[in-house]
């Protein structure tokens, strides 16, 4: 008797809450990911731009198990020695005055959502229970009751209500619209620089600098989601960086626990994060000595290895070679740095069957909204790899397009 795999125990007993494709993994390495049967794949998925180090990275492997060795979690209640130059770090980069320390991307998200409030009452002087967050059409911050209470998706909102008030949506790179939403009792305006689970949708450019200066004007607070367009991932530091802004609050997450553990943070000015006082608000895991010295690790390695740089190289040269390939099923290339969507033309075929045919050659890829492949490696790609993977995709649209015109 066969031992049940990983898939079928995952499918009896896991909240059927995704779809994976029907891989089972074992193992990781840099670029590369091993399936139960011992097949290797190029992961182009890279857990949402969870692993831009790469796999089981020995540097940062090593500063997890130096650390595990030591101590691990102490909760806040007492001072670590990781903690503070693993903030100051963040920070710096950043162009940031304080940070406070989470776990999820939704948990930092929501971090914002009450700093920005708490700033909005406490230092902008909205009236009690008034204050509003504008966010934007086809957002993504996360999954928490509170956070879905401004998607307009849908299915993360359907049987899941009734949600908090407090919030508006403005249309996605329209900055006019942003002014005229703006009242005085607006906290914050809460975007992502380019929008990643909505498809690699990238505003018009000067886009975050209209932004920035309306609000500026209006005395509200810029606060970036940079958990999965961060740290390298679109070819700068941020992806704000492109446009010379330095958001009032930004979100770090994904990237940040360097493929390893999950570590975000919400970092922004001291006149907003000094409300935080004691009982306001807290995490019993955020800011734990393991996090943050993997967390620090992590950023170090950012900036001597150039991952940036690196992310901008290799996704021109990955952009520029999926722009050559001539399919009929792909209606557009569209990407900064790696971080990069196909657009497949829905009448031609499925971003899905894509992905799946895509798997049967050894490259991991996942669609978003049905009709966007995405691209994001982590960001050690080399140029190779990328020559294979686009070979890959020429032969899967190719096959793609013979299947259907044959049916
Ligand atoms: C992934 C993501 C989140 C949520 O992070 P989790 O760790 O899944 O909670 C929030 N915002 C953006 C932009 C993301 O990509």
């Amino acid at each position: 008797m066969t031992m049940p795999s990983g898939f079928e125990l995952e499918n009896q007993y896991c909240a059927p809450n995704y779809h994976p494709l029907p891989v089972v993994l074992t193992r990781g390495e840099g670029v590369f990911v091993w399936d139960e049967n011992g097949k290797k794949y190029l992961d182009m998925m890279s857990a949402y731009s969870a692993v831009s180090h790469g796999h089981a990275n020995p540097r940062l492997v090593g500063a997890l198990t130096r650390q595990a060795e030591t101590l691990c979690i102490v909760s806040r209640a007492f001072y670590s020695d990781k903690l503070g130059p693993f903030l100051k770090r963040a920070c710096e980069l950043t162009g940031q005055e304080m940070a406070l320390p989470m776990n999820t991307g939704a948990e930092a998200v929501e971090t914002a959502v009450k700093a920005a409030r708490k700033w909005g009452y406490e230092v902008k002087g909205i009236e009690s229970n008034k204050a509003e967050i504008i966010a934007c059409s086809g957002n993504f911050h996360g999954r928490t009751t509170t956070i879905i209470a401004f998607s307009d998706e849908p299915e993360y909102q359907k049987n899941f209500g009734p949600f908090p008030a407090g919030f508006k949506i403005v249309e996605y790179g329209n900055a006019d619209a942003l002014e005229q939403m703006i009242t005085p009792n607006t906290a914050a305006f809460l975007v992502e620089p380019i929008q990643g689970e909505g498809g690699i949708v990238i505003p018009p450019k000067g886009y975050l600098k209209a932004c920035q200066e309306i609000c500026r004007k209006h005395n509200v607070l810029l606060i970036a989601d940079e958990i999965q367009t961060g740290l390298g991932r679109t070819g700068s530091l941020l992806a704000c960086e492109h446009e010379n802004v330095v958001p009032d609050g930004l979100i770090l997450g994904k990237a940040l626990g360097g493929g390893i553990l999950p570590v975000s943070m919400f970092l922004s000015r001291r006149d907003v994060l000094e409300l935080l006082v004691p009982g306001t608000h807290g995490s019993t895991f955020g800011g734990n000595p393991l996090s943050s010295a993997v967390g620090l690790e992590a950023l170090n390695m950012l900036v001597e290895d150039k991952l940036a740089e690196r992310s901008k190289k290799m996704g021109d040269y990955l952009i520029a070679e999926l722009g050559k390939l001539d399919s009929p099923l792909i209606r557009e290339v569209r990407g900064r740095g790696l971080f990069i969507g196909i657009e497949i033309d829905s009448a031609q075929g499925s971003a899905r069957e894509i992905c799946e045919r895509l798997m049967e050659r050894g490259l991991l890829s996942k669609e978003t909204h049905e009709t966007v492949v995405r691209l994001a490696p982590p960001l050690i790609i080399s140029r190779e790899e990328i020559d294979w993977a686009v070979n890959q995709i020429r032969d899967v649209l190719q096959e793609t397009g013979q299947v259907r015109l044959a049916s």
